[in-house]
């Protein structure tokens, strides 16, 4: 009996249910499967692929230490799942269940009905605080909670040795006809363990004090997402970590830290839960009462300019900028970022969330599209966050370390003008070497113009909706994706008049 474990997003061997399951079976088949088309969707980029070929050979080296090397195909999933499973009279196939994009549901489904042809079982286990087919969320809290408490998957020590495996990712590697730069600097995908470690037993310290601050957020934030998106950590084992240590920690700002970053491991299930019950917001607003608002105003030389980082307000351009280069933002920047480009320059979320989905190396849709609509305002059930990019850069930047890092063309320019240097005298512009226009953009819009014109387009559309009908929605999407430890009084909520289609 052979059994074949499909590897995804879940590039471990620690606390892995189906290479556990499988193993239990008898002998075990590793397989990755570079998927040519996965790799030609408008959110994916050759930057995720920087970070997974690392990946995959690390895992590789885990499992031949196990005794049966990962094969590595290249191909359509169901036709590589095909030839396999003849050539190995495959019994079985394990892997974890997959909160992706359309393009990754739609492959799963294309492998459930080959699997079914071939009368081969394909078991599906749980890898985050996901559940299928939930209802709604009242009972997620407790749901998750219990599963991420949870007993991790025992270690598997041994497997049986049933094919050898010789691949070259130099000649496997997608290609792409258009992408962005690769990342001059990304994370390393081998130093999942010791940025582990570092978090948890140094930086964690200053994880509360500079997680919104550009310049240190870089060193203090975990830097643990593109370990938890490509499933070389368990999230399940991560927070029962972190909890450990936290409970035997003395120190109140260790305590502190931890605790707070445990809070954000539930919000990546809490996010990734949207996704999976309603996949539609990956392209539809969320509150589909706002559909229209911004879709006929598409202005794509603003957009050119927030997304090659020169809009005109430095803190904006930094931190786009920065992102090129290293596939990472802090979470304060990301959400800036897309507030701003959403209600200063008017544009539609959607646009805006392919391209940074092609710069994150961490890219997990769960998170990504639901973060987008809360930034871009169209869940209708979180406060509209407009963020001021210039008192955001003078609160968060105030010394412009960050800034002068990555727009070396404001390096001179002193702290008192750093901010806005666009109100320069002429001399001094001539001075610091930085001549707006020439060496550095005028901003693209005027701040206080575009904030009273998002402001008013806003409170317009609502002043055009019918109130009854909105809040219908919104509740809708209250019982469907809000967070929340008890159940809402839904004899107050007519399910069939809530539902709306999508
Ligand atoms: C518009 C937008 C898009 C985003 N897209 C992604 C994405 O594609 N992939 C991604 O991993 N994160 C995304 N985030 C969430 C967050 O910004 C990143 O997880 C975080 O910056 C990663 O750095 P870190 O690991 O050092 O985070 P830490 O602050 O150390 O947090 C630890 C982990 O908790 C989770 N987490 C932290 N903040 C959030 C959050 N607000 N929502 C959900 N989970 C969170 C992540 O898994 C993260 O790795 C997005 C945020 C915004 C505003």
């Amino acid at each position: 009996m052979t059994a074949l474990v499909w590897f995804k997003r879940d590039l471990r061997i620690d606390d892995h249910q189906p290479l556990f399951q499988a193993a239990k079976t008898g002998a075990v088949l590793p397989l990755y499967i570079i998927e040519p088309d996965y790799w030609q969707q408008s959110d994916v980029s050759l930057r995720h692929w920087q970070f997974v070929a690392p990946a995959l050979q690390q895992l590789n080296r885990q499992l031949t230490a196990l005794g049966q090397p990962l094969l590595v195909i290249k191909g359509p999933a169901t036709a590589v799942l095909r030839r396999l499973c003849r050539q190995f009279a495959i019994s079985s196939v394990h892997s974890h269940e997959e909160t992706g994009n359309l393009w990754t549901y739609q492959r799963d489904l294309a492998v459930k009905r080959l699997l079914h042809e071939l009368n081969i079982p394909w078991q599906q286990y749980r890898q985050f605080a996901i559940f299928r087919k939930l209802a709604d969320r009242d009972n997620w809290f407790n749901l998750a909670d219990n599963w991420l408490k949870s007993a991790p998957a025992p270690a598997v020590t041994r497997l049986a040795f049933v094919t050898d495996s010789q691949w070259d990712l130099s000649e496997l590697a997608p290609h792409r006809k258009t992408d962005l730069p690769l990342c001059t600097t990304v994370q390393n995908a081998n130093a999942a363990q010791d940025t582990l470690s570092s978090f948890l037993q140094l930086r964690c310290v200053d994880y509360r004090r500079h997680i919104s601050l550009p310049a240190k957020a870089v060193h203090s934030c975990s830097r643990l997402s593109p370990y938890i998106s490509y499933g070389q950590l368990s999230l399940r084992r991560l927070q029962q970590q972190t909890f450990l240590v936290s409970k035997h920690s003395t120190e109140q700002r260790r305590q502190q830290g931890l605790q707070a970053f445990f809070s954000r491991l539930r919000w990546h299930c809490h996010f990734m839960q949207k996704l999976e019950d309603e996949p539609a917001i990956e392209f539809f607003n969320m509150h589909r009462g706002f559909d229209g608002l911004r879709e006929n105003d598409f202005n794509p030389a603003l957009f050119q300019a927030w997304q090659t980082g020169h809009s005109g307000y430095p803190l904006i351009d930094a931190a786009m900028r920065s992102l090129l280069a290293t596939g990472w933002l802090h979470f304060r920047a990301r959400a800036m970022l897309v507030a701003f480009a959403s209600y200063h320059l008017w544009l539609h979320w959607r646009p805006l969330a392919l391209h940074l989905a092609q710069c994150f190396v961490d890219y997990e849709p769960g998170i990504h599209y639901a973060q987008m609509q809360m930034q871009a305002g169209t869940t209708g059930i979180n406060p509209n966050r407009m963020y001021n990019p210039v008192k955001q850069s003078q609160q968060k930047d105030a010394d412009g370390r960050f800034i002068r890092q990555w727009l070396p063309e404001l390096r001179q320019v002193p702290d008192s003008w750093l901010h806005t240097p666009w109100l320069m005298p002429a001399a001094l512009q001539q001075r610091y070497a930085c001549v707006i226009e020439l060496d550095y953009p005028l901003p693209i819009v005027d701040l206080q113009q575009a904030q009273q014109h998002a402001r008013a387009r806003l409170s317009q559309w609502l002043k055009q909706h019918d109130k009854l009908h909105w809040q219908q929605q919104k509740q809708a999407v209250f019982v469907r994706h809000a967070s929340r430890k008890r159940p809402v009084a839904k004899a107050v909520l007519n399910r069939q008049q809530l539902s709306f289609d999508w």
